[in-house]
């Protein structure tokens, strides 16, 4: 029987032009490159998604028994399937960096990618592990790729900077896999490497808690009202278990009253059905993304409309609140100076999937008191990162802790 649902979440990490979308690829047959709309309104973040089930074939032998085919292509038999694993993945590089921090607890790997015909580290890259080391990741497969656009000498002297790049780092052991993703070289190496990967030790027992990373209405359009389906969320469980028939309520819900923040009001609702894009499953547990079929009026979960969210059972359901205390720690970038934040300065904060205008109403030294611009849940020690304007861009600064 195949495996229902993912059983670890690998972010990737690297240089955007490093040959991402085609790995991920080739590990999976998914392209996530969907990132042009990605950023829509509320400034909300679309992440790339790609899962699959690693098999095993028991007739052939080492690396080259693993694959995500359902026959072996080299013997013809039936591969046993051993893993199934997901590939969240995020656009662009401050956003890429962001979301490694406010999914921080719901990455359980990486696969950092580099590419051979660039000489290592370039800046970005070197961002990159300054992450790695920040959120103490060590389950990690480093993916050196374009080996085969400057030949075996120059890939070897690669190797070698790659090597000397992550000494002292918290990845200093991780295996360096040269690939060709789109001639398939080494794939069957990184697909035996990543069902190897520590298995994340989720907590099963908590209150569950999911972040909502997709909505949507998947109704026709004119669809007689008797045939009307409730409202779907895309998202995953980052503790507990929601098994159909559960009762859950959505924070912080809908604003009641434009323009007044104390007018949100949580959405209650049923889970209908539970799917994991294959396989429709009777409980869920953290893992992958999962769609939960509710019983919302479809016109509020509509074009992601609830994107941000969490969602919980009734009466379970940590706080929401508007304002919070935390603790600042500032990321070295090579190219943006240390300073202090000004009174009312406007950050964009990424928490979960939801990033949020806010503003940082007191500092002093490393502590800070955060307003959002709408209701937030509040669970101590969530990591979430903050982005500055400087120069009239938004750059990610460093991460704020939730007190
Ligand atoms: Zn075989």
């Amino acid at each position: 029987m195949d495996i229902k649902q993912s059983q670890i979440n690998i972010g990737t990490l690297g240089h955007i032009d490093h040959g991402k979308t085609s790995l991920v690829k080739s590990l999976t047959n998914i392209w996530t490159d969907r990132h042009s709309e990605s950023i829509k309104r509320n400034m909300t973040i679309k992440l790339g998604y790609a899962d699959a089930i690693i098999r095993k074939c028991e007739k052939c032998e080492g690396a080259s028994a693993y694959t995500i085919e359902k026959v072996c292509k080299k013997c013809g038999s039936v591969p046993k399937p051993v893993l199934r694993f997901s590939i969240l993945d995020a656009p662009g590089h401050e956003t890429l960096m962001a979301t490694a921090i406010s999914g921080a607890n719901i990455i359980n790997g990486i696969l950092f990618i580099i590419a051979a015909n660039e000489p290592c580290p370039m800046q970005q890259t070197r961002e990159h592990l300054m992450i790695i080391n920040l959120l103490g990741i060590k389950n990690a497969i480093i993916v050196q790729t374009k080996v085969d656009l400057v030949g075996k000498d120059k890939a070897v002297e690669h190797y070698k900077q790659i090597k000397e790049f992550i000494k002292g780092s918290e990845i200093e052991n991780a295996p360096i896999i040269p690939s060709v993703p789109n001639r398939n070289i080494n794939t069957d190496v990184i697909l035996e490497l990543i069902s190897k990967m520590n298995l994340p030790d989720f907590d099963l027992q908590a209150d569950p808690l999911m972040y909502i990373a997709r909505s949507f209405d998947v109704n026709k359009p004119g669809s007689a009202i008797d045939s009307l389906k409730g409202g779907v969320l895309g998202g995953t469980l980052i503790r507990g278990k929601l098994k159909v028939g559960d009762t859950i309520s959505i924070l912080p819900g809908i604003n009641r009253q434009k323009g007044k923040h104390s007018a949100y009001s949580e959405i209650l609702t049923v889970i209908v059905g539970i799917n994991t894009g294959t396989d429709d499953i009777e409980e869920a547990r953290p893992g992958g993304l999962i769609g939960l079929a509710t019983q919302i009026d479809p016109a509020l979960t509509k074009a992601d409309s609830l994107v941000g969210m969490v969602l919980g059972h009734k009466g379970k359901m940590p706080k929401v609140s508007e304002e919070i205390n935390a603790v600042y720690t500032q990321l070295a970038r090579n190219d943006i100076q240390a300073t202090g934040f000004s009174k009312e300065e406007p950050i964009a904060l990424s928490v979960g999937t939801a990033t949020v205008l806010s503003y940082v109403s007191a500092s002093k030294k490393n502590k800070v008191k955060i307003r959002f611009s709408h209701p937030v849940p509040v669970v101590k020690g969530t990591k979430m990162a903050v982005m500055r304007r400087i120069n009239h861009r938004l750059r990610l600064t460093g991460y704020a802790v939730m007190e």
